[in-house]
């Protein structure tokens, strides 16, 4: 075990007992971002002068008996969760220089925990994208092999967690964002029930899908990250005023009684054939655990979510981002004239992408249009969600691939959006009704990582982190890093 490679159970241990401080782990893996960090560009910001102050106070909790599992632990937190005092740019021009007078509420219980946080990770612009080249500052590259992308949008999150710039993560998930990378990055990635973790300070994309969840190297790190942010807020209302468990009671690997279906329109046309081997031989790993396996069921809207997705997402975003507007905060070009102003502070301050989401969602939300896709992309919405329904009425998970590909080129998808789009078609549907997920580690092809998803009925997140964590005993990929060169 070497110490820039430590989970944040394994980092607890050590702090607790006194055999490291959280200074000296700070430290470690500063250098570690020192050293690592001009190949991967994975950090928007390191907060190094804050994180060793953070660390001393972890250390004074520490010696008072006051540890908490993430007290002592460095964090780093996707660019679009604002943080005091510390730049949150989205990775857009638009917020270059944004410093947040306020923490994100996923913040304020981190620094409650006594968790150092030691950046800003790097992320597509406004969490729109699949790769992180999206990204207005720089691309992100895969740990596993930088000519790839780490997926995205919280490419920098994943990326960082794989190369063991920090042990654990936040990342935001409104199609897909925490697991897509977490697939590409082999680490575990939760998306929790829409409603579980406040949004509050998170920089909104699409408000009916964005969801905060961590990015972790195993499933206890998982459950324990989760402990700590999961949870009601009256700041949001979208939070769900339901009591937390304690989600790592539930990490025990007996999977007896549990019933998983396998949902076929998910084994999409295109798929890499290694990707479809590696999903099979983990269920049928979770069938030799106990599991009941059917392996033929049908979601048959499933087609339909990456449509009624690009609908809806950009209505949405087309609406939260019409507040950056050059006046309130943010990137504001000078001129004469307010309109000139607030068409150049547009023009300029959005990267191509965003501005395509934005032509999209006002297009499907004008008058004459309005019925014809925003409503009816809703009304698909509700069949998606009634068939997931019907689903859980008979399975306690369904199992697909986290994503139809292995980690693809940087550069290879930049030019043809739907390419780009169809990257997510195992994940969006999770979003548009609301569902938890996991990402977790599930295999390699050449040497590039294979991620399985398990999708629970909402408020399920410990169903999914017990199956998750069964498989994560019986194998042993997540203990598998790359080597950086
Ligand atoms: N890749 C999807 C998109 O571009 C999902 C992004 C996300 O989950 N934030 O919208």
């Amino acid at each position: 075990m070497t110490i820039n490679q430590l989970t944040i159970h394994e980092a607890h241990r050590l702090l607790k007992s006194k055999q490291v401080s959280s200074v000296e782990l700070t430290k470690v893996y500063l250098e570690r971002i020192h050293q690592v960090e001009p190949k991967v560009c994975a950090f928007v910001t390191v907060t190094d002068e804050l994180a060793l102050r953070q660390a001393q106070k972890a250390d004074e909790l520490i010696a008072s008996g006051d540890v908490n599992p993430l007290t002592g632990v460095p964090a780093l937190i996707k660019d679009n969760m604002c943080t005091k005092g510390i730049r949150t740019t989205c990775s857009s021009k638009m917020l270059e220089n944004l410093v947040p007078p306020y923490d994100a509420t996923v913040v304020e219980k981190l620094n409650g925990c006594g968790a150092v946080i030691i950046g800003k990770a790097n992320m597509d612009e406004f969490a729109m994208g699949s790769s992180t080249e999206n990204s207005a500052l720089f691309p992100t590259h895969n740990p596993w092999d930088l000519s790839r992308v780490p997926g995205g949008s919280s490419g920098g999150s994943a990326a960082a967690v794989a190369a063991g710039e920090t042990i654990f993560a936040l990342g935001s998930d409104t199609g897909g964002s925490i697991r897509q990378p977490a697939g590409f990055c082999s680490v575990v990635g939760l998306k929790p029930t829409y409603g579980r973790v406040s949004r509050y300070g998170l920089v909104a994309f699409a408000s009916s899908l964005d969801q905060i969840g961590p990015l972790t190297q195993d499933v206890t790190d998982c459950a324990l990250v989760l402990n700590a942010i999961a949870g009601y807020d009256s700041r949001d209302s979208t939070s769900v005023p339901s009591p937390t468990p304690d989600y790592t009671r539930c990490l025990t690997a007996d999977l007896n009684g549990l019933r998983i279906g396998v949902p076929r329109e998910y084994f999409v046309e295109g798929m890499q054939a290694e990707v479809e081997t590696a999903i099979k031989t983990a269920i049928n790993k979770l069938e030799e655990l106990g599991a009941g396996v059917e392996w033929e069921v049908s979601l048959p809207h499933t087609p339909y979510a990456l449509a009624v997705y690009y609908i809806i997402a950009p209505s949405e975003a087309s609406a939260n981002l019409a507040r950056y507007d050059g006046v309130k905060y943010g990137f504001s070009y000078q001129a004469d004239s307010m309109w000139e102003a607030l068409e150049k502070t547009r023009q300029y301050g959005f990267g191509a992408e965003v501005k395509r989401r934005i032509m999209l969602g006002t297009y499907a939300l004008s008058a004459g249009y309005y019925d014809a896709y925003y409503l009816k992309a809703q009304k698909v919405r509700t069949l998606i969600r009634q068939e997931f329904d019907q689903a859980f009425e008979k399975f306690d998970a369904l199992i697909t691939p986290t994503s139809p590909t292995v980690p693809f080129k940087l550069g290879e998808k930049v030019d043809d959006p739907l390419q780009m789009y169809l990257s997510d078609v195992c994940t969006l549907p999770i979003n548009i009704a609301g569902l938890p997920a996991i990402s977790i580690p599930a295999g390699f092809a050449e040497g590039l990582p294979i991620g399985m998803q398990i999708i629970g009925k909402p408020f399920s997140e410990e169903t999914l982190l017990k199956i998750a964590y069964a498989y994560e005993q019986a194998t042993d990929w997540h203990k598998r890093r790359p080597a950086i060169e």
